[in-house]
């Protein structure tokens, strides 16, 4: 129980940081020694503010809990969902490159967009995506970060990774 505390963020249910932390070492180790791919995406609700301002703490409250079981949700057991910050959400994929983590990512992003939430308005999220690639964890979160904030130049409730800023994630056939 203990254990559970110290790693688990209380309204959410997912990681905290810490546990997120030990999660990813624990699986960029991994995936290193059997050279598999692992990809990040970095999700952040989207106008969150004004959630809080215009329907009150308790609501963007129940927001977030909603948000982070509705990614759960779309994930694999083996997946990691980590309470990375406020309201960012960072999602570990082990064994997933990115065309694949792009598909994840856009999943997540439909299904928050269709969610019904009592007493407060329909939301949306924007999500930065980054594979591990050889320059190591730091960086790849960085890409992460630096992707997400493309998203939200770009108009928010969309998923982007570094070098596709003005493509469009996935193609319309498999989206
Ligand atoms: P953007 O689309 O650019 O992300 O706009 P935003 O309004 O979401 O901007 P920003 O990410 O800076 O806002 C984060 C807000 O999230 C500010 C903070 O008050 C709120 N927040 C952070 N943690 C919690 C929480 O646990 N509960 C509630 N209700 N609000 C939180
Ligand atoms: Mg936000
Ligand atoms: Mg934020």
């Amino acid at each position: 129980k203990l254990e559970e505390q110290a790693t688990h963020d209380h309204l959410t249910g997912l990681l905290n940081r810490r546990g997120g932390e030990d999660a990813i070492h624990r699986e960029v180790a991994r995936a290193k020694r059997h050279t598999a791919p692992i990809s990040f995406l970095l999700a952040d609700v989207d106008r969150f503010k004004d959630v809080n301002d215009r329907f009150g703490h308790a609501a963007g409250d129940r927001v977030l809990a909603a948000v982070a079981k509705c990614i759960r949700d779309q994930l694999r057991a083996y997946d990691h969902a980590v309470r990375w910050g406020g309201e960012e959400i960072l999602v570990v994929l082990p064994e997933t490159a990115s065309f694949e983590a792009a598909l994840v990512a856009e999943r997540i992003r439909k299904a928050v967009e269709r969610l019904e939430i009592e007493g407060a308005p329909q939301v949306t999220i924007s999500i930065g995506l980054a594979e591990l690639g050889a320059r190591g964890i730091a960086a790849t979160l960085g890409d992460a970060d630096e992707a997400l904030y493309s998203a939200k130049q770009q108009g928010r409730n969309c998923t982007r990774r570094l070098g596709d800023e003005r493509a469009t994630m996935v193609p319309s056939a498999v989206a």
